[in-house]
C-alpha cells in the first residue's frame, strides 16, 4: 500500500507532490474526494485526498453597514463568509434602484 496524502484543492485543480521523491505535477480533477495517483517519475502511488475546505463557506448572520463610493450607507443582512469574501443580502425595495440594482448584484464599494 502506498502513503496517504492531504491536498488542497483550489478551483478543481491541485498540485500533486510525491512523498517519495518529491516530483510535482498540476491536476485537474472534479468532484473527487480520493483518487490514487502514481508519480511519473518514480512510480510509486500516493492515495490522494483531497481537501476542499478552505471554499466552504461559514454561515453568519446579522446586519452590516455598507458604506458606497458616493457615501451612501446601506444596511444589509450578512448571510455568510467565505474565503475570499463575504455574502450579502440587501433587502428588496428598501433603496432606489439607482444604487442597488437588485438580489445577487455587485456592489461599486
Ligand atoms: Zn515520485
Amino acid at each position: 500500500m502506498g502513503k496517504t496524502k492531504e491536498f488542497r484543492v483550489i478551483n478543481r485543480r491541485f498540485q500533486f507532490k510525491c512523498p517519495y521523491c518529491g516530483g510535482r505535477r498540476n491536476f485537474f480533477i472534479n468532484n473527487l474526494r480520493r483518487k490514487n495517483i502514481k508519480c511519473f517519475k518514480c512510480g510509486e502511488s500516493t492515495r490522494c485526498l483531497f481537501n476542499r475546505r478552505t471554499d466552504k463557506r461559514v454561515f453568519q448572520s446579522g446586519k452590516i453597514l455598507l458604506t458606497t463610493k458616493a457615501g451612501k450607507e446601506l444596511e444589509v443582512n450578512l448571510k455568510d463568509l467565505s474565503y475570499n469574501g463575504a455574502g450579502v443580502e440587501i433587502p428588496a425595495g428598501v433603496y432606489p434602484t439607482s444604487t442597488v440594482s437588485g438580489p445577487g448584484s455587485f456592489l461599486e464599494m
